[in-house]
């Protein structure tokens, strides 16, 4: 049998609906895989009808990024009526999109649609390409307006009621309401962000070697300004040395020697979330690549041909002429969430609060996740009576050893920061805790000496960063709530309650951190791992390509990626401006 006819064969014994294609592109021939599993086509409308007939319960999910994607992937449809609504109706991996900026990747590499997503669950999920303009909580609705902006006819407006409403809008970009930045400043969020910014960079390009300009011209055209030494500006003006200088220099040598990139950073480091040695060894590989790094500096405004810049030591004002500005300095609330906030009674606070369990505070039935809220964790000193009084079991007014052994595995589930504070006093034993100041073992403890023993426990207590690694953890963990809720009623598997009686019926959420990266560019990379661990170098770049390959969504993603990322071995970054 020729290699033909067997590949032949070996195509046609799979159903139309589940394809594996080998196609790699390699001299006009070659090999691609591609694998999808659909077990089935869509369902016809009329059986979603039927399942709205049902006593399902309704389910709204408010986006589609990390979070929600990570929610819809695990939950079990049979007792929900999901629809989603996004603006979006694709997710896109956000670690991906400074490589997106210069071409290392291509973007439709980097997204799935949607569809894709909620297909495998046999077309049970509905999905609404809109934007949510305000939750209703009152009513349980949110009122939902398509984006779709063309001459189709139609209604735009619409409303969904829910039983349940999941929250995962995310964040916006906070500029600080700095003069000029939303007009002459690039974001980089979303996918489009990334692609503008590719074309700014060409353009900046073709811009500076036109004939008649002036050497300054044609050096301010090339000074490219990045506001924010975190993760993304830090990734970000890695990618760009490195699309300049293996790509850009050989296409426009004239005028190599006048790029220059900058970084402003108001802290005193870049990187300054991470470990130590990794901001040092950034700020190392930056100095020695040619990049300028201002720390201590604060942006007091941007114009279309100035970065106005306050050094924060000597106090004096300094204007950066740029060629384009990306500005990258963290996230804030979205108006949508901050509306729903002062319906329920948070509105002096900055982000969306939830509990534990994430279940947004003052409102029943809605679940906030992601980058769009926070946990508001609850002090051990804030129950500190009651659980002195549940571990106090035989009311004698002091606790012992042996009755705070029988308490302790629930304070440790309820209440996170005791084990970190456990971790950062080295204490291999809880019951440590109730030594007395010199060290010395106590038998027993009154109520006050029991405060004593946890008066500093709250000060572990953190918010969690805003990241895909918690917003994805956020969303698993929720969708097993759900797909539990009946069970955790019969037999319920979180910590006893300490005010009240019984048990939670789940565990407190609890972010698990793997660790995480920086690429720095030329093949280099640093990550923190878990254990405080730190790795840097060229070792640590490979570490993560296997990483990000493999935390694509699906395997269509997966080898797009990877032969986005050979291509560029291979022939370099595309430079047209498309
Ligand atoms: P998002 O992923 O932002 O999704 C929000 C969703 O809500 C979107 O689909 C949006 O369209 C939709 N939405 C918005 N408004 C509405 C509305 N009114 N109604 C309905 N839907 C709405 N994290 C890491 O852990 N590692 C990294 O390496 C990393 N790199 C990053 C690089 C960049 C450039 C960026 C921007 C972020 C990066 N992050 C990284 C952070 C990470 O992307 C976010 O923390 C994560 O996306 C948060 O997930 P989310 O689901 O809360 O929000």
């Amino acid at each position: 049998m020729t290699i033909v006819s067997y590949l032949n064969r070996a195509f046609n014994g799979f159903s139309s609906s589940s394809k594996l294609l080998v196609v790699f592109s390699l001299s006009g021939g070659g090999l691609l895989g591609y694998s999808e599993t659909q077990p089935n086509g869509p369902t016809p409308t009329s059986n979603i009808e039927h399942e709205r007939l049902t006593n399902k319960k309704k389910v709204v999910v408010l986006g589609t990024g990390w979070a929600s994607t990570s929610f819809l992937k695990d939950l079990d449809i049979s007792s929900y009526d999901v629809q989603v609504v996004s603006p979006r109706n694709y997710f896109a991996f956000t670690p991906l999109l400074p490589s997106v900026t210069c071409g290392t990747v291509e973007a439709r590499s980097i997204v799935e649609p949607v569809r894709n997503i909620i297909k495998k669950k046999n077309g049970e999920i509905q999905f609404w390409e809109a934007e949510c303009t305000k939750i209703d909580a009152a009513n349980k609705k949110v009122l939902c307006r398509s984006v779709i902006n063309s001459n189709l006819v139609g209604k735009e407006e619409f409303s969904l009621d829910y039983d349940y409403l999941v929250v995962a809008t995310g964040a916006e970009v906070n500029t600080f309401n700095t003069p000029g930045v939303t007009e002459y400043c690039h974001f980089l969020k979303e996918v489009e962000d990334a692609q503008k910014i590719r074309r700014s960079v060409i353009d900046c390009f073709e811009k500076a070697i036109l004939p008649e300009l002036t050497e300054e011209e044609r050096r301010i055209n090339l000074h490219f300004v990045i506001v924010g030494g975190g993760p993304t500006g830090v990734e970000f003006a890695a990618e760009l040395h490195d699309f300049v200088h293996e790509d850009l220099v050989k296409l426009y040598p004239m005028v190599k020697d006048l790029v220059r990139i900058s970084v402003i950073q108001s802290g005193d480091h870049i990187l300054n979330t991470y470990d130590s040695r990794i901001s040092t060894f950034a700020e190392q590989k930056f100095a020695r690549d040619g990049i300028d790094v201002h720390t201590g500096c604060r942006v007091l405004g941007v114009s279309d041909k100035e970065v106005n810049v306050k050094v924060k030591s000597s106090g004096e004002n300094v204007s950066m002429p740029h060629g384009m500005v990306v500005w990258s300095t963290g996230v804030s609330t979205r108006p949508i969430v901050k509306d729903f906030m002062d319906q329920i009674g948070q509105g002096n606070r900055k982000i969306l609060a939830t509990d534990e369990w994430l279940r947004v505070k003052g409102c029943e039935n809605v679940y906030a996740i992601g980058d769009c809220a926070t946990i508001d964790q609850r002090k051990v000193m804030e129950d500190i009576g009651a659980i002195f009084n549940a571990a106090d079991t035989d009311k004698s007014g002091t606790l012992t050893v042996e009755e705070f052994q029988d308490i302790i595995d629930d304070i440790l589930m309820r209440y996170p920061q005791v084990e970190l504070h456990l971790q950062s006093k080295r204490l291999s034993n809880v019951t440590d805790l109730l030594n007395d100041t010199d060290g010395n073992v106590r038998k027993e403890v009154d109520i006050e000496g029991f405060k004593l023993a946890l008066s500093e426990v709250d000060s572990q207590m953190k918010s969690l960063p805003a990241t895909a690694q918690v917003a994805a953890q956020q969303g698993t963990y929720l969708s097993n709530c759900f797909n539990k809720r009946e069970l955790a009623k019969i037999t319920p598997e979180g910590p006893r309650r300490f005010k009240g009686t019984g048990r939670h019926g789940f565990c407190p959420f609890r972010y698990k951190h793997f660790g995480q990266f920086a690429p720095l560019g030329g093949e280099q990379a640093a990550a923190e791992l878990p254990g405080d661990w730190v790795s840097v170098g060229r070792s640590t770049q490979w570490l993560w390509y296997s990483v990000y390959a493999s935390k694509q969504v699906s395997w269509r993603t997966r080898v797009l990626v990877v032969s986005d990322w050979t291509r560029r071995f291979i022939f370099g970054r595309d430079s047209s401006r498309i």
